[in-house]
């Protein structure tokens, strides 16, 4: 405060105080790219290296999130794609900016190609923040579940590893067992071996504290990005339920969910790269409620961090995100409607196959 002048442009600029409007997409897909080894490196369908390839061939910078040396994640810049490969995967953390912004802008004033990819409130903020279209920027967001906190994900390594340094590798969407149930996985060297911690994402404690909302960041349970607010040209996200719509295009390696936002969307992606299909959003909002709905906040999430810093976390995170009888209730419900669904979807498919 003692060095603001009053001119009140962060306000102006704020995502929270003057968020775009929400806006539907021009066109919606699944997809997969057909390169089966880059699919399986990525989270989804390996849609985000199709672009970046397409921006480094034209001699531009691709921004994206990559592990710092702690194992925090940070936003940083690609100018080729040995460098676009730390940028693969989904990294369940919220990043850091650093000079991300500034340098995005320094690219497009020297003409160079940008594809700036984060989630949609960094998006959003990268375009409050620039204060006027470029024709040489494409933004990139996904359907974000939301970030989880920096400090708990620092403090869950140092629980589970006894050096940080140690840490060779994480995948927090390993596809050895398939990307619908997904693995979390951290390499880590122990004397001259290297050790895994390879366990099911329904397993893994740092994944049930993300999953179950509570370590995600308070903005994240009111978040202004969402419904393709963020300005992006274009979103991506997991297809989920797309053996209910497009079943040969379920092979359980990952399948991709397109929304091209804008012209620019339409013609950046490059669809000799893809297989893929045409769907309506409509389908989708029901599909993937993240696409517009905020998360809950949990109402022992407050608990969880104020208890943090003098607790065991895997105890606390298995004490803080137990199923109230409520909840329990609801998943028994849940899953007997899924199970009916799935009968019912079956016996269709048969009688129409002897028709
Ligand atoms: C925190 C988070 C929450 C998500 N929630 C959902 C969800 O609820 N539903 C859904 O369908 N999809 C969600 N996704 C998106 C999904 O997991 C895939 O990232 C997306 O489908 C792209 O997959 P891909 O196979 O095309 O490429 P990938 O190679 O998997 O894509 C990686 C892309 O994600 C970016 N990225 C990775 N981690 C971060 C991070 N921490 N911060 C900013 N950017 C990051 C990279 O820079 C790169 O652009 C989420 C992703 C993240 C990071």
């Amino acid at each position: 405060m003692d060095t603001c002048i009053d001119c009140a442009l962060c306000e102006k600029v704020c995502n929270e105080l003057q968020p775009y409007e929400k806006r539907e997409p021009l066109k919606v897909l699944a997809a997969i790219n057909k390169n089966e080894e880059i699919r399986l490196k990525s989270s989804s369908g390996g849609i985000f290296y199709i672009l970046a390839e397409k921006i480094i061939k034209e001699d531009g910078v691709v921004f994206g999130a990559r592990f710092d040396e702690n194992w925090q994640v940070v936003i940083d810049y690609a100018e080729d794609m040995k460098e676009v490969e730390a940028f693969m995967g989904s990294k369940y953390v919220q990043a850091r900016m650093e000079n991300a912004y500034k340098d995005v802008k320094r690219f497009l004033t020297d003409s160079r190609m940008v594809l700036f990819s984060g989630t949609p409130c960094q998006v959003a903020g990268l375009h409050k923040y620039l204060r006027k279209p470029y024709d040489n920027l494409l933004t990139v967001d996904f359907i974000c579940h939301g970030t989880p906190s920096p400090k708990v994900w620092g403090m869950y390594l140092d629980e589970v590893v006894k050096e940080v340094k140690s840490i060779s590798s994480v995948e927090f969407r390993n596809k050895d067992k398939g990307w619908k149930d997904f693995s979390f996985n951290l390499r880590f060297n122990e004397g001259d071996k290297t050790a895994s911690m390879l366990s099911p994402y329904k397993q893994n404690h740092y994944m049930k504290a993300f999953l179950r909302d509570i370590i995600l960041r308070p903005s994240c349970y009111e978040c202004k990005a969402k419904g393709c607010s963020s300005q992006s040209d274009i979103t991506i996200a997991d297809f989920w339920g797309v053996h209910n719509i497009y079943p040969e295009m379920d092979d359980d390696k990952g399948t991709s969910l397109i929304l091209l936002n804008t012209d620019n969307g339409i013609d950046t992606l490059d669809k000799k790269q893809v297989i893929s299909a045409e769907t309506n959003f409509k389908r989708i909002k029901s599909l993937n409620p993240a696409c517009y709905l905020s998360p809950k906040e949990p109402s022992k999430r407050d608990e969880f961090f104020a208890r943090l810093d003098n607790e065991n976390m895997i105890e606390l995170i298995n004490e803080c995100t137990r199923p109230t009888s409520k909840q329990r209730l609801y998943k028994i419900v849940y899953d007997c409607t899924l199970l009916i669904y799935n009968m019912l979807d079956r016996v269709v498919k048969v009688k129409k196959s002897f028709n």
